[in-house]
This record gives structure tokens, sequence and C-alpha cells, in this order.
């Protein structure tokens, strides 16, 4: 019987976590402080501990992975590949689909690939408190897990909306012992100032964001953690694609195209980066493999934003990073339920963007649930409604190839199961999601907005 489920042993799990900075045909831009000149360290170093500020700036390839947080990895790495086959029956195509399913981890995405080694980071530093965002709260739970197994407190910002519409999110990331307010809330300067002028101010990832560094920012024992869109974090999700690599070598096939939702970046960079390297020797196949980022058209950051500085946060606390950006001040429509809300992305995936090292494609919210609904129906899991978007392309992918009749080899990135995102599918079965294409006047209206860099 034909091998459906590629799995590695726990001594397979990766030893160093790759950086595509070495690999850059040019060096990325540096990240700017107010006075429009490079961040010095010590500034970072009021919400980073060091150890995370040398990745954040390395040029090195490999980075270690300290056996500490490899021992945790242990609890669900390595994540297994497996051939969609019911999905390419369904589909009548000659593809054949794979998807790395990283729904497998305790709090069910790919986000504690790096929230663990944050946790480590910061417990070895000497730090006692975290604090953080989360909008859907993935970010939030994995967090809130990786904290636990460092002996940190945690103490979480989420968008309001969300936490009125997640409550078992909520509840998630305090059985694993950390504090969780709505935000905007009434902890911090910019809540405060915001809730006054608007006492139900829905919230944005943004202002999580703002409140969650202004915090840290006030107090030494406290640091901050970000989920993506850093060079860091895209460097410890690298462990993704290099276990995809490995498990492609014992599946004895190779993929032609890799799809992976788009946000801040980091499942992206996590699946992709590691081929960058082998695209830049042309890749293995003889042909190098496609690398798309797949992002909602209600938050088109990479096919109808610009690449510039501007800020990671509503209110302007962080640096400015050049980035592919919609404008820090974005806000996404209520009638968005499919995650990937960020105004930004990560500059490394601008940059190989930029570059034309990557492609990006933007599909609406109707077709990835209808995406999502036909996998889950095909292979059983019931996928997050970001991973969705990936499913979405890898579907099309498919459908073309049984248009040209060719078998390409098609790999997606499970990114997270939907467990705690039923409440989007009821309004999607209820036909109460729309399509919603962020109009051309409100990202022009909000780029107005972008600092001015001198
Ligand atoms: C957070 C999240 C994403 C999007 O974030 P990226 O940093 O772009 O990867 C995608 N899928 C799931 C399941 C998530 O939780």
């Amino acid at each position: 019987m034909e091998s459906l489920r590629f799995t590695l042993e726990h001594s397979e799990i990766p030893t160093h976590w790759y950086n595509v900075v070495a690999d850059l045909p040019n060096p990325p831009l540096p990240p700017l402080g107010p006075d429009c000149k490079p961040v010095s360290p010590e500034q970072m170093g009021m919400i980073f501990p060091m150890a995370i500020l040398e990745q954040e700036m390395s040029t090195a390839r490999w980075i270690q992975i300290p056996d500490a947080v490899r021992e945790v990895y242990r609890l669900w790495r390595p994540s297994p590949l497996i051939r969609a086959r019911r999905l390419e029956e369904v589909l009548g195509t000659p593809a054949r689909i794979y998807y790395k399913h990283e729904g497998v981890s305790p709090a069910g995405s790919h986000k504690p690939n790096t929230a663990v080694p944050q946790a480590y980071y910061n417990q070895q530093a000497g730090i006692k408190r975290i604090t953080t965002e989360t909008g859907a709260g993935q970010w939030g739970c994995s967090m809130a897990f990786a904290g636990q197994m460092f002996g940190l407190e945690v103490r979480v910002y989420m968008v309001s909306i969300s936490y009125q519409q997640k409550p078992f999110r909520r509840s998630m990331m305090q059985t694993w012992g950390a504090e969780v307010f709505a935000s905007p809330s009434k902890m911090t300067q910019t809540g405060r100032d915001l809730l006054e002028k608007d006492p139900d101010n829905p919230g944005s990832l943004g202002i999580a964001i703002s409140e969650a560094v202004e915090e840290a920012a006030s107090r030494a024992d406290t640091s901050y953690t970000l989920g993506s869109v850093l060079n860091h974090v895209a460097l410890h999700q690298t462990i993704i694609g290099q276990e995809a690599k490995r498990q492609f070598e014992k599946a004895g096939d190779w993929p032609d195209v890799i799809f992976a939702p788009c946000g801040g970046g980091s499942s992206f960079a996590g699946v992709a980066f590691p081929f960058v390297a082998d695209n830049a020797a042309g890749g293995r196949n003889g042909k190098p493999t496609r690398l798309v980022a797949v992002e909602p058209s209600s938050c088109p950051t990479l096919t109808k934003g610009v690449y510039a500085y501007d800020f990671g946060d509503a209110s302007g606390f962080t640096p400015l990073m050049k980035m592919y950006t919609l404008g820090h001040d974005f806000m996404p429509p209520g009638i968005h339920a499919g995650g990937l809300r960020y105004h930004g992305d990560s500059p490394l995936v601008s940059q190989l963007y930029h570059e034309g090292l990557i492609e990006a494609v933007a599909v609406s919210q109707l077709a990835t649930f209808e995406a999502g609904v036909i996998f889950a129906r095909a292979e059983g899991i019931i996928p997050a409604p970001e991973s969705n978007h990936a499913i979405r392309a890898a579907i099309d992918e498919a459908l073309r190839c049984k248009q040209s009749g060719e078998a390409k080899v098609i790999f997606f990135n499970l990114t997270g199961h939907g467990h705690f995102d039923m409440a989007a599918y009821d309004r999607y079965f209820a036909g109460e999601l729309e399509d919603f294409e962020y109009p051309a006047a409100a990202i022009h209206a909000s780029l107005e907005h972008l600092p001015t860099v001198a």
C-alpha cells in the first residue's frame, strides 16, 4: 500500500534553524527609530532579551536550536507530512498534493514553534513576565503554553472583538495560566485614551501590540513577544520547511509549488525559506520550487500594499520597518472572519517579494471557506480559517493541473486546525459571510499616513 503519512523520529528534529538572510541577494534594510536612524540594540533591549536581538540581526546561515527547546518540540514534532490522496481523488486532478500538519501542536497551530524558544531565551535572561497581543487567539494560546513550559507569567492583550467572539481561546490561555485582557483595556495609557474616545472600540492587532509594548517597556522584569513578522520569528519557523525537505526525500518526491497563508508571514517563511537556498542553486528538480504567499483580498498587503517604512503597530511605538504595508492605521472590515488581518508583513518576506524571489496571490473569503469544507470532507481535518487560504490556492492549482494534464507536486502548509474557529464556519454556513475587496480608495487614505523617512 502506498504511504500517505511521512513521519520522522524525534532524533530527526532539526538541530539548527535556517537564516535566509545568509542567502539574500541584498542585505536587509535596518529597522529605524523615531530619529530615522537604525535602532540600536540598547533601544530594542527595553522590550527584548539580547539572545533574541542577536537572532533578529544575525547574518549567520545556521543557528543552533537549544536542547531545552528541542526537548519541548518533542511534544509534537516532527509534525507529519501527509499526502492528500482523497482530496486529489475528489478534485480528479493528476497533481500530487501534500500538506504539513502544524495543527498537531498543543495550541493547534505552527505558532508554538517560535513561542517555545522565545519563552526559553527570556527565562535564560532572567525575565519573569511576558506581555503579548493576540488576535484570533492562536498566538496568545501558544505563548501561554510556552510560558508555562519555562515558568514565566504571561499577560495577553486580546483584540476586544475576538475576546467576545472566541471565549474558548480565552479559556485555553487561562488554563495554561495566562492573564487575558480585552484590548483596548484600562491597563495601559494607549487603551485608556482609546476607550475614552470610544468605549466600544472593537480593537485591532495594532492597538493590542501598542498596549503590550507599552507595558513591557515600563517594567524591567517584563519582555514583549511577537508571534509573527520579525526576523527571529521567521527563523524559528524554518523548522517546518526543513522537516518537510527530509520528508519529501523519504517520499521520493519534491514540490513544484508551495502555498502558505500569509498574515504577518511567519508560517510562509517557515515552510518556504528553506527552499530559497535550493532555488538559488537552480532547484532540486532542475527548476526552482515556486513559493507562493496567499493573503485575503480584504487585507491584501503584498498584492495591493506599498513597500515602505511603516510602524508595526497602530500608535507608532515600534521601530519603523521596511515592509509591504496597507498603512499602520488600516482597519480590517468587521465582516472578515478568516484571520490574517495584519496591516504589514514580515520585512524578510517583503524583501523576497520585492526582489521577485517569491510570489503572492489574494483570495476572497467565501472561496477560502468553500475550500476548507472540501478539504475537511476529503481529508477529515477541519482547518483553521487562515489555513483555508493556502488550501484554496492549492485546490485552484490542482484544478489547473486537471485542465492541463500536468502532474505537478503541490505542497501547502496546514498551519492549524479550526476546532476553536467553528463560529466562523457557522457564519459561513448561515450565509452571513461576504466577499470584501478592500477598496483602493481606503488603502490610499491609510497610506497617506505613512511616516516620512528622511
Ligand atoms: C497566526 C496564524 C496564521 C498567520 O500568521 P503568519 O505569521 O502569517 O503565519 C496562519 N495560520 C494559523 C493557523 C495561524 O494561527
